[in-house]
């Protein structure tokens, strides 16, 4: 399968374009300058990941926000820069086809594909509310969970239960992290999340070859929910030293 660099070869665009664009994901994705090389190197080498995106009780919104993401990777972030093997509502198959490609993506890629869940789930009644292909979506989600190198909850629905979740709660929504609480589920919440969050979690995984350090709530620490705007207000140190304004 072809690295990115291969692709930006096959566009026609030059080494100092990579370089350029390799540079900006580093600083994207918050690392010392020390780690450039390690980034160049796996663009370089490594292929490009295999992404299997399940869909549940959802309305579409975050795959929306992933798609228009301006991520300062190649323009096309979902054609150019992973490989989608599933996901119902951007393939062209549909039906057996559909389902054959995520089955022989699941094995092919075993232990390596990174499962994007959007929407919440639902247990209730044996998961009689929300079937795909003929299996409930407990089922689907643990037999695609089993082998993923990295599982993304995307959204509010996905990470806390999201709106199905709201009483009263017909379905019995829950998120993704309470089926899979032998896993670890990165979650990226937001109605619909910031596609750039995405992005850089995918990078990230790709570069360090593993899951990033979450917080308490499962949220990558690094992008974006490590700091609060409090945090970065160029007003801090005043705040900090008890420097006030007394007077307009
Ligand atoms: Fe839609 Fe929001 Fe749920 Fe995403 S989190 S599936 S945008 S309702």
């Amino acid at each position: 399968m072809d690295s990115l660099y291969s692709i930006y070869k096959q566009r026609g665009y030059t080494r100092r374009d990579f370089l350029k664009s390799s540079l900006l994901l580093a600083t994207f994705l918050g690392l010392s300058p020390s780690a450039f090389p390690r980034v160049v190197e796996a663009l370089e080498l490594k292929p490009k990941p295999v992404v299997i995106w399940l869909e549940f009780q959802d309305c579409a919104g975050c795959t929306e926000s992933f798609v228009r993401s301006t991520s300062i990777l190649p323009s096309d972030v979902l054609l150019d820069y992973i490989s989608l093997e599933y996901h119902e509502t951007l393939m062209s198959p549909s039906g057996f086809y559909a389902e054959e490609a995520k089955r022989e993506a699941i094995e092919k890629y075993k232990g390596k594909y990174i499962l994007v869940v959007e929407g919440s789930l639902s247990p209730k009644g044996n998961g009689v509310c929300c079937t795909v292909s003929g299996k409930s979506n407990v089922e689907l989600l643990k037999e695609t969970a089993k082998n993923a190198g990295l599982i993304i909850a995307i959204g509010s629905c996905a990470s806390w239960g999201g709106i199905p979740h709201a009483e009263p709660n017909p379905t019995g929504a829950i998120p993704v992290s309470q089926l899979l609480e032998d896993k670890k589920v990165v979650n990226i919440p937001g109605c619909p999340p910031i596609g750039d969050v995405v992005v850089a979690v995918i990078a990230s995984y790709v570069i360090t070859g593993k899951p990033p350090e979450l917080d308490s709530m499962g949220r990558p620490k690094a992008f974006f929910y490590g700091q609060t705007i409090h945090d970065r207000c160029y007003r801090r140190p005043f705040y900090n030293a008890g420097r006030f304004a007394s007077s307009f």
